[in-house]
């Protein structure tokens, strides 16, 4: 039987390849009834991915995903259930989504100075909307540097290649303080990639106390071992286990569209959790000074 949960998915309205609607309609092809949009830093593809769920018969939950620092590692953070019109919310993310964009135009400047000649308005273009990682990449198949994305990734800008710029991060206390400004429900992503088990346990009791009300357990290409040991820090901490994917589009992550089970009762124990916070004042949230970038 298909799956028919995936609550971690992207867009065009961040680094992903298909249009919300296509993501939906992909959503269709392959038998899925719930679907999380949780695009990096963006809300942007939610109306339409609202509208094309609609019609197609799918749940679409509002999500977002934030990326933060902890000391040279990354946590990120998954949002669900956002009441993601909130001023105060759009207004954050906008600069998130600002300082994203810089580091886009510094990556073609860096790959500029290495001698390969690719434009910023090239990659805006294959962008439409928020840039990301994989259009400096396509720029570049484009113009024959590389034959693929993952070329890219391996060749120029990924970790420790010539054109790898740091992103501008929010600690992931931040992440879930943002979240909850947003009277929405935050879960820590693919916690197993990043930060790592041993990094996990230290910084579970803090984003717990901050607000984090979950765990990506079944996710993506993560084993049954995987698995069973984040099944047991949710219980030990009283987190929900949830899942998803984190399709990008074709070629960019392991695992398809809905190819990773993920059960209904993840999506219950949220819904729960959200009913209780919706339509009440949220915890306000101030973003504090950007850090250098390096
Ligand atoms: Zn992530
Ligand atoms: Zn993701």
């Amino acid at each position: 039987m298909a799956n028919i949960v995936d609550l971690h998915t992207h867009s065009t309205a961040s680094d992903g390849l298909y249009s919300p609607t296509k993501l939906l309609q992909q959503a269709h092809e392959v038998g899925l009834k719930v679907l999380a949009l949780t695009d990096h830093d963006s809300t942007q593809g939610i109306e339409e991915a609202s509208a094309a769920a609609g019609e197609l018969g799918i749940e679409l939950i509002p999500g977002i995903e934030l990326n933060t620092d902890v000391g040279g590692g990354e946590i990120h953070v998954l949002g669900y259930f956002l009441e993601y019109q909130r001023p105060e919310f759009q207004a954050i993310l906008k600069v998130l989504r600002d300082a994203r964009e810089r580091r886009g135009e510094r990556m073609v400047e860096l790959l500029n100075e290495e001698g390969i000649a690719i434009s910023w308005e090239r990659v805006r273009e294959l962008a439409q909307g928020s840039v990301g990682r994989p259009h400096v990449a396509k720029a570049l198949m484009e113009v024959g540097y590389v034959q693929s994305i993952a070329e890219a990734f391996d060749k120029y800008i990924g970790k420790g290649c010539p054109a790898y710029v740091p992103r501008y991060k929010l600690s992931p206390e931040d992440a879930v303080r943002l979240i909850n400004s947003a009277n929405g429900l935050a879960v820590m992503a693919h916690p197993i990639g990043l930060p790592g088990l041993d990094k996990l346990r230290e910084w579970l009791p803090g984003l717990q106390k901050a607000g984090m009300v979950g765990l990506e357990t079944y996710y993506g290409p993560y084993t049954h071992k995987d698995e069973q040991a984040l099944l047991s820090l949710a219980k030990q901490y009283n987190l929900i286990p949830t899942g998803g994917t984190d399709f990008h589009g074709p070629g960019i992550h392991p695992t398809a569209l809905g190819g990773r089970f993920v059960p209904i009762e993840a999506v219950e124990r949220l819904k729960a959790l959200a009913a209780k916070r919706h339509g009440v004042t949220p915890p306000s949230f101030e973003l504090p000074p950007p850090a250098e970038e390096h």
